[in-house]
């Protein structure tokens, strides 16, 4: 990974091929640096000069010379951008040819030999971070954007892009800044008659700033669900619709249905998408209890892996079958799950009324559904969403992964440090010292101050050409 330049001077011009790997109708080489437009004008043969934001055509000519006819390869699309209103804010240049990797690598190795340097992984947005364009929020966005497998998760990502997180940052920062510099003056000026602030007002300012930020740490639960997804396993005891329903939220044949009991051995899972939500849907082999032995051992194991799988899942949907009184085994999975978020499909309520069983369970929201019908089936889907998302409309500006989430909570617990020292009169000094720690933290969120290390640790996990 490349230091950031010690001078502006020393920078040297990256080249990748930034479309994904293999044939497309497009492709483009993508330029960034001083060398930029100079390289770009030897690759290609430009019809026009180069011109900030304007496309111009140029011919890709054809190193070898045994063809006199024409050695022109292919015709491509040359777009430059003047620093500092680019991307990365240098120089840069984007050539879109058509996307036959070999055209691609012939303009990329002699872009390389023409001085320019082979990208690593998100240099491009590296620089655009190091020269200020983005915050690092901004960067992190730029990488879910590339990798938003639903609608959900782009608007989510474009909206960070565009800072919203930076955003509802700022004027925390702001307070903690202030509350800094309060207090700074209090010390360096203390012989002038300047007055202390009394440690009521301190923590008045602290408590200002727990609020909102304490709110910032509870978005991640949403954030981290729209970024990653989350799992549902579906339990319930043999035939009693589990795969059928399965494959009703899935809507395809996915998991195998037949009228024996046990046949779902091994967990079968399958990744949807619910009004934008990433689920991972894991049907279980049911939690069967018999003496070993008595099953088979690919039912054994498909029962542990279910015990598993209900374990870990973030949210379980238990199936009753309307057409059986509840058995020990049922019981047992209802007491459970409470307190966890959880849900009852009572199913083949096309043979039986559900009402028979719901005062067993008064905890859990139970939901008649047919997997034969498909009756009840869209109530079942928006109950698993809202218990998803927690029912709450997502903000902009959510923590959406573990080093968001770290950077504020370590920003958090420096503020209580601050505000236990404030309580029991501690001096000035130790309270700042807590106080830039917070600072630390939260400056580290938008990578104001983030060491290096980190920095390449991020940006070595985007792809390259970003
Ligand atoms: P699993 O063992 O819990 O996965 O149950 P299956 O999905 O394999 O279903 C067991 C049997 O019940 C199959 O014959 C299904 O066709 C049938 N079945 C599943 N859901 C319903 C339903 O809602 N109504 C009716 N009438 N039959 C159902």
């Amino acid at each position: 990974m490349a230091e950031p330049p010690a001078n502006p001077e020393s920078v040297d011009t990256i080249a990748a091929i930034s479309t994904p790997p293999g044939r497309g109708g497009i492709g483009i080489v993508r330029l960034s640096g001083p060398q930029a437009a100079s390289i770009a004008a030897q690759l290609v043969r430009l019809r026009q000069p180069l011109e900030h934001t304007r496309a111009r055509l140029a011919d890709v000519l054809d190193d070898s010379e045994w063809f006199d006819a024409s050695n022109r390869i292919d015709e491509a699309l040359v777009t430059s951008f003047a620093a500092p209103n680019s991307y990365t804010a240098e120089d840069l240049v984007e050539i879109a040819a058509h996307g036959s990797p070999v055209v691609l690598e012939l303009l990329l190795r002699r872009a390389l030999a023409l001085g320019a340097r082979l990208a690593e992984p998100g240099e491009f947005t590296q620089r655009a971070f190091l020269s200020g364009r983005l915050d690092l929020t901004q960067a992190e966005a730029v990488r879910d954007l590339i990798d938003a497998q639903t609608l959900t998760q782009a608007r989510q990502a474009a909206s960070q892009m565009g800072g919203a997180l930076s955003h509802r940052v700022a004027p925390i920062k702001q307070s903690l800044v202030e509350l800094i510099a309060l207090l700074e003056a209090g010390i360096d000026f203390a012989e002038d008659d300047v007055d202390v602030t009394p440690p009521a007002e301190i923590a008045r300012r602290i408590d200002e700033l727990v609020g909102p930020l304490d709110a910032l740490e509870a978005s991640f639960a949403r954030g981290r669900i729209v970024h990653d997804g989350l799992t549902l396993a579906i339990v319930g005891r043999p035939n009693a619709g589990k795969s059928s329903l399965f494959n009703r939220l899935v809507e395809r044949d996915r998991a195998i249905v037949t009228a024996m009991p046990g046949t779902t051995r091994d967990l079968v899972t399958e990744r949807i998408s619910l009004a934008g939500i990433p689920l991972e849907l894991v049907d279980t082999a049911g939690l069967r209890e018999a003496p070993r032995g008595y099953l088979e051992e690919a039912e054994q194991i498909g029962i542990t892996r279910s015990r598993e799988a209900f374990a870990d899942a973030a949210l379980v949907l238990i199936v009753l079958d309307a057409t059986q009184p509840l058995n020990d085994e049922e019981r047992a999975l209802l007491a459970a799950v409470e307190g966890r978020p959880a849900l009852v499909a009572i199913n083949k309520s096309d043979l039986a009324a559900a009402e028979d069983h719901t005062s067993a369970w008064p905890h859990i929201a139970a939901h008649p559904t047919s997997a034969l019908t498909g009756e009840g089936i869209p109530a079942l889907r928006d109950r698993i969403l809202a218990l998803a998302t927690g029912g709450a409309a997502l903000e902009p500006g959510l923590l959406t992964n573990l080093r968001q989430h770290k950077a504020v909570t370590t920003t958090l617990a420096a503020l209580t440090d601050a505000a236990n020292a404030n309580a029991t009169s501690i001096p000035h000094e130790m309270i700042l010292l807590d106080l830039y720690r917070a600072l630390w933290a939260l400056d580290s969120l938008t990578g104001q101050t983030t060491s290096d290390d980190i920095l390449n640790l991020i940006f070595s996990t985007f792809c390259i050409g970003k």
